[in-house]
């Protein structure tokens, strides 16, 4: 006998699509390993990122190219119906652009990663590109923190000539 109720089977179903697939899997793994800390689809923010890391005032969306229109193969206008989706995607990237607008006011960042960034012979490349901005964002972070402004810190000249350099 089936004892799941018609909720508890749709939460189930929910958490399989919308949750826990496999491209965040991987991308959420990757920055385990390499010491950054997260939490997960945060309800509180704006379009309920993905990944949010908050040392970092980054959150992390992971978009299926289909439903987001990349500009990749996948994110091709189907066929058929061409209205249909033409207006349903319209909705997909209004929203999109809207939740990346209310991100930025609240100052954080939003970083978009493509499923198709995520195909195994591009991966490497990606996760190692999506920890480099991160640390990036952190390092604006860090200069705000210390007033480190433009002008570059002076520290007393040597003799260049103790290098060799004349
Ligand atoms: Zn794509």
């Amino acid at each position: 006998m089936d004892t799941l109720s018609k909720e508890q089977r749709s939460l189930n179903m929910s958490k399989i699509h919308s949750f826990d697939t496999k491209p965040e899997i991987l991308v959420r793994r990757y920055l385990f390993a390499n010491g950054f800390r997260y939490r997960v689809n945060v309800k509180s923010l704006p379009g309920t990122p993905d990944i949010v890391l908050r040392k970092y005032r980054t959150v992390i969306f992971i978009h299926g190219c289909f439903w987001h229109r990349h500009e990749c193969m996948k994110g091709k206008l189907p066929k058929t119906n061409t209205e249909f989706w033409e207006q349903k995607f319209r909705k997909n990237q209004e929203r999109d652009i809207s939740v990346r607008e209310k991100l930025k006011q609240l100052g954080w960042n939003t970083l978009i990663v493509w499923e198709c960034q995520l195909k195994p012979t591009v991966r490497e490349q990606t996760l190692k590109e999506i920890a480099y901005l991160l640390n990036k964002s952190q390092l604006k972070i860090l200069h705000h923190r210390y007033q480190i402004y433009e002008e570059p810190i002076r520290i007393a000249a040597e003799e260049p000539a103790k290098y060799g350099l004349d």
